[in-house]
């Protein structure tokens, strides 16, 4: 692929496993991941899009200049602070909530966003870079910026934790935007 281009903005908001399978073949992705899912047939895919641009949107109406990311994507993006969004699959109930970073990664923005998640969160916080997917996540290779970390929400097949994600999409778009502006004053 020729020229990839650049893109600089305040925040990279990477909705994981979004645009998958379709975007795996035109960009080479030999580990087409398409991500867990839950009851009734909901989809992680479809789940992180709905909180990435609820804190897109907000981000913006302040004013910052937000890259919004599906799964697959050509551009190498430089940013203040980049986010990649997932809900874990496991043996039920299993897992819950996590954080994976990259060593690069400022302590404080990290253990910011656990302090909050962790009061609003009701179940487990399993731990982090609990995975190898986590601690070497494809994306962190995709941006240049300070601080960068995958954020799982939560447990999607998990029943009782996916039945109190599920009415929370929003809210969970709505508190990633007010830590993200807490953590990159203006
Ligand atoms: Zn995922």
């Amino acid at each position: 692929m020729a020229g990839a281009r650049a893109e600089t903005g305040d925040v990279v908001i990477q909705a994981g496993h979004q645009g998958r399978p379709a975007s795996c073949a035109p960009l080479h992705v030999r580990a087409c991941n398409l991500g867990t899912s839950g009851a009734n047939g909901a989809l992680e895919r479809d789940w992180t899009p709905i909180v990435a641009d609820a804190a897109a949107r907000i981000l913006r109406a302040q004013g910052y200049a937000v890259i919004r990311r599906p799964a697959d994507y050509a551009e190498h993006d430089s940013a203040r602070a980049a986010v990649f969004l997932h809900f874990d699959g496991a043996e039920p109930c299993a897992s819950g909530a996590s954080v994976g970073f990259p060593p690069s990664a400022r302590s404080e923005f990290v253990s910011e966003w656990e302090r909050r998640y962790r009061a609003w969160f009701p179940y487990r916080f399993v731990g982090e870079n609990i995975s190898d997917n986590e601690s070497q996540y494809y994306g962190f290779r995709k941006v240049d910026a300070p601080d960068k970390m995958l954020i799982e929400f939560g447990e999607m097949t998990c029943p009782a934790q996916f039945a109190w994600m599920a009415p929370r999409l929003h809210e969970m778009g709505e508190r990633l935007a007010a830590f993200l502006i807490h953590e990159l004053p203006r």
